[in-house]
Parts: C-alpha cells; structure tokens; sequence
C-alpha cells in the first residue's frame, strides 16, 4: 500500500517533485554505504519545498535533509521517514555578487564565477557537493572556506514555515562549523556571495593546479566523504600535545588530524570492506562491499587509538543519516 504521505504529495504535485520510495541511501551517497530510506522526495523550487514541508509536518513522518551526498554516512538501516533534498540549482549575478540556490553542485558555480573572472571561489575546485551543504558545513580547502565570501543566507525554518534572511555574522561561521550543524529545523534556501574581479587566466591556473592535486589524492570514483575528522585548531591543544607536534606539520594554525592518525598507526587498517588509505590517514574509503556498521567501527578505533596515544579528541567532520 501507498503510503499516505505519498499520495498527498502526489496530488497537489508541486513543480520539480520527484519522489522515491524505499530509495536505497547507498546509491545516493559517495560512500555508497546504507540501508533504504522510507521515502525521498526532491524539491526543485522554494515553493515546492514549502508545500512538501507542510505535507511532511501534517503526516507526522520525521524527516531529514540531504545535498549530494558526498559528506555522509548513511545506516546499513536506512532512514525511516523523508529524506528532502532541495535541488533548485538557479543562479544569479549582480556584477561581482551571486546568489546561489542550495541545490546548484559547487563546482558549476566555481566554475561559472571563474569564467565570468571573478575571484573567491577558485579553492573549492573539486570540492564535491551542493551549495547548501557547503554553508552547512562551512566548506573549505587550500587555506580559505566559503563564509569569506558570504554576505547573506536565506533559509526556511521548517518549524514555523517561515522564509528569512540572516547575514553572515548570524549563520556562526567557524572551522567546518555554522549555525545550521546545531538548527537542524533550518534549511539553506540560497545564499549571497561577494566576489572580486581578477585575471581569468591566474584563476584558471590556481584552479587547474588544486583538481590536479585532488584527483590524485580523492580519484573520482572513490566511495568516500573526503576528510573523515576535522582538523585540530593549534589554539585548541594542550602544551603537552603541542610539545610532540613538529613545526613542520602547522598549516594555517591548524595540525592536520592526519598527523595524529599516522602516529597512531591508522594507514591500512581496514574493518570488512572499509580501509583507511595507505596513504593519507584521515582517508576512509569503502572498498566496495563495506557497511555503515564498518565505518562507524573503523572511526571508532581510529579515535580511541589517538585518545590513548595523545590524550585527544578527534570530532568527525563526517555526518551521519
Ligand atoms: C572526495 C571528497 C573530497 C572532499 N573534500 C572536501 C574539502 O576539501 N573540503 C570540505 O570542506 N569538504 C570536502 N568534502 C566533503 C563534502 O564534499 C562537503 O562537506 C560538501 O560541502 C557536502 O555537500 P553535500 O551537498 O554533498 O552535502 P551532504 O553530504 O548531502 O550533506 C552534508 C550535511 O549538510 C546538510 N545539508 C545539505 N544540504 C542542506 C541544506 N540545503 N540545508 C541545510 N542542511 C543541508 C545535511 O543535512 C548533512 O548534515 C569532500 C568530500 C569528498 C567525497
């Protein structure tokens, strides 16, 4: 039997609805780790995703939001409610401002404001993903993250139904951190992005330069979220921590958590078909037949054995559905 909710959505069919029932999370994922979700339905206008979100809250099934997929791991038990993506990819230029909708894929918009010569985004080459969950998590490489260019966010409050705007100094904006990672009621609709002129030519070199270093470290077929832990903040650790640190591994105030993991022995240790890469220690990638169970286990160890070593707390960058 259908599902009510799904019936609903069906009759009043906002523009761009697509729902999936049983959708196996594993193939909307980059970890492609995950058991079904009850149901997923993708929204392709901020009004669709009003009316979805009212049909949602009326039937009393819990629900969560997703993007690309390529920061998560999903449980080998699925998700059971809605899973709500918001793939509405539109944007917009104003001379050197864009606004962007959560559902574009990052890289069309790094590449697009690089070829209208715009500075500000060309260190995100590669990065995967949408635009939503790069606010969501603040993302960035290569010394820069893309809160330095955002001026404003508009979200929907999926309690009150309500749309707002709030500037950058409202969205809390640290180390892959924002607001939204602790409001999980709130979902990035668009956001505003202050750009700069510059040299199309530099841009493209810049940019060329860092997908070919990624591609190599992240081949694009890897099963993976990119970094599984999020760097430690050099102002954060203990002197005792900071006297075993070489000077060598500081970059931008930060000591990759990498370092640690090496020292605690992570390159290679694998749980069924889930590694960590022989070459780069906060690499965790799915072989091909691994679970979500694998991962969380292999974090696991992964954390203790740097607790043990170091004394410290390595906190996932990953998310989990
Ligand atoms: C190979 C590889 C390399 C990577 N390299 C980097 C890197 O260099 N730097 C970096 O920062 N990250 C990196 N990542 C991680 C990932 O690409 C980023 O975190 C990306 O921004 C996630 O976007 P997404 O659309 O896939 O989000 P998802 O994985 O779908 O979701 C991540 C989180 O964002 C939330 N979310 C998504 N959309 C919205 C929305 N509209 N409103 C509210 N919440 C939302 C979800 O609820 C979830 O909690 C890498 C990942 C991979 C696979």
């Amino acid at each position: 039997m259908q599902s009510p909710l799904v019936v609903v959505l069906r009759a009043i069919c906002p523009p761009g609805l697509s729902i999936v029932e049983n959708a196996p999370l594993s193939r909307y994922t980059r970890f492609e780790v995950g058991g079904p979700a009850h149901i997923l339905v993708d929204a392709g206008t901020e009004s669709a995703l009003l009316e979805i979100l009212r049909a949602i809250r009326e039937s009393g099934e819990p629900y969560t939001v997703m993007g690309g997929g390529t920061n998560l791991v999903a449980s080998d038990q699925g998700y059971d409610g809605v899973v709500l993506r918001y793939t509405n990819p539109a944007l917009e230029f104003a001379g050197s401002t864009v606004s962007v909708a959560a559902g574009a894929v990052l890289q069309e918009l790094v590449d697009d404001v690089i070829a209208r010569g715009l500075k500000g985004l060309e260190t995100m080459t590669g990065i995967p993903g949408w635009v939503g969950g790069a606010v969501y998590g603040n993302a960035g490489a290569y010394g820069h993250s893309i809160h330095e260019r955002i001026s404003s966010v508009r979200l929907l409050d999926a309690e009150s139904g309500l749309v707002r705007e709030i500037d950058n100094s409202a969205c809390e904006f640290a180390y892959r951190e924002s607001i939204f990672k602790r409001r999980k009621n709130w979902i990035v609709l668009s956001a505003t992005l202050e750009l700069e002129s510059a040299d199309i030519d530099e841009l493209r070199t810049t940019a060329a330069g860092i997908l070919k270093i990624r591609n190599e470290k992240y081949p694009p077929t890897m099963r993976c979220a990119g970094s599984i832990f999020k760097n430690l903040l050099w102002s954060d650790l203990s002197d005792a921590v900071r006297a075993r640190v070489p000077a060598s591994v500081i970059r931008e105030g930060k000591i990759p958590s990498a370092y640690f993991l090496e020292q605690a022995g992570a390159k290679g240790l694998a749980r069924g078909g889930v590694r960590v890469a022989d070459y780069h220690a906060n690499l965790i990638y799915n072989q091909g037949n691994g679970t979500a169970h694998q991962v969380r286990e292999l974090i696991a160890d992964l954390k203790l054995r740097v607790r043990q070593q170091f004394g410290l707390d390595l906190e996932e960058e990953v998310q989990y559905v």
